[in-house]
């Protein structure tokens, strides 16, 4: 099942509004952080590197359900650390669901079968579970062996129980447009996961191993050569077709950090999830004193090999609603 037609009419009507208010900068999804604490230590992972007293703190459901009602945004992308080592977290999903928030809940699946019972199939609620490639490369790339089948058997489970279930997969230069089209085939044909998503790692600064982050060239290569007979089409992957244009290379987009901003512990992280200038308190002070015009490729070092998803996928959505073609691409998933 690809996107719910429920979401993509509300993601529509939710882009109208914006513009018939004359907003000139609002969010399209949120990236929710309610603790760093993971129970993995990916040797790509710059999001785990806290002190321990950051580490044992958990976001109370208020303070996550606050942040995102002031937003205004019609999606939230719940990640970490490992939400579902938060004690509470299927209440902050329960809490979104019920104000009509479409939750993606990101989980290394570790703990995902043990959980189930804490969550209910919706259409406003889907699994996302990272994946990022086959038994081997995957185990490799989380550094631990049988992680690969346990998320496999997870979302068999969650299948079986009627759950919408998503995967997000990160790739680095040790990836070929072989093992691209075998991990996304995998998920595709056989596991059958709703949506996949992908992306290129980012360079975070902090993560263990520097040296497997992809170049802009390198990213382009690789995605042209993956998608090159035609696949990119029959995937189901969960992403407007001007952002899959992007990664391969066929056109160039500038940053649109705001689209899709991130919410943690310390606040509304300046200006992206991926990189931190310092928190905001609102998100309405995040827009207002973030210089936005400093960030994105040429105009700041960090952001030269990112091209990430939460900067450049809202770049590609707001494009598509200025075009009917690309309108029309989009709806067709072309
Ligand atoms: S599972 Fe995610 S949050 Fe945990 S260490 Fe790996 S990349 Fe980081
Ligand atoms: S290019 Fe945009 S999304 Fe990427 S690191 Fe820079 S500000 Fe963040």
């Amino acid at each position: 099942m690809p996107v719910p037609l429920r979401q993509s009419a509300r993601i529509g009507a939710y882009l109208v509004q914006q513009r018939l208010r004359g907003r000139d900068k609002f969010p399209l999804l949120v990236e929710l952080e309610p603790l760093f604490q993971c129970n993995l230590e990916c040797a790509g992972c710059g999001k785990i590197q806290h002190p321990e007293h950051v580490l044992r703190r958990r976001m109370p459901v208020e303070q996550a359900v606050g942040a995102i009602e002031e937003s205004g945004a019609p999606m939230v992308s719940i990640a970490g650390g490992e939400p579902l080592i938060h004690p509470e977290i299927d209440e902050i999903v329960r809490r979104l669901i019920a104000r009509k928030k479409f939750v993606y809940l990101c989980t290394n699946a570790i703990l995902m079968e043990k959980k189930l019972d804490r969550f209910a199939p919706s259409p406003y609620f889907a699994w996302a579970v990272h994946l990022d490639g086959l038994r081997e490369r995957h185990d490799e790339s989380v550094c631990r062996d049988g992680v690969f089948d346990k998320a496999v058997a997870a979302i068999r489970s969650a299948q079986r129980r009627g759950f919408r279930v998503t995967t997000n997969t990160t790739f680095f230069t040790h990836d070929s447009p072989e093992t691209v089209r075998r991990v996304l085939d995998y998920l595709n044909d056989e596991l059958q996961v709703d949506q996949m998503m992908i992306s290129p790692a980012y360079a975070y600064e902090k993560a263990p191993d520097q040296e497997h982050f992809l170049g802009v060239r390198q990213t382009r290569e690789l995605f042209k050569a993956a998608f090159a007979d035609g696949r990119r089409k029959r995937w189901r992957l969960n992403h407007s077709p001007l952002f899959l244009d992007f990664l391969e290379g066929k056109i160039d987009l500038q940053c649109t950090a705001w689209g899709i901003p991130s919410y943690s512990l310390f606040g509304w992280q300046r200006p992206c999830y991926l990189m931190s200038d310092g928190y905001a308190k609102t998100y309405q002070e995040l827009i207002e004193t973030t210089d936005w015009d400093a960030y994105g490729r040429g105009r700041d070092p960090r952001c030269d090999n990112c091209m990430a998803h939460c900067g450049y996928e809202p770049t590609a959505v707001l494009a598509s609603t200025r075009s009917l073609k690309q309108s029309v691409r989009a709806a067709l998933q072309r």
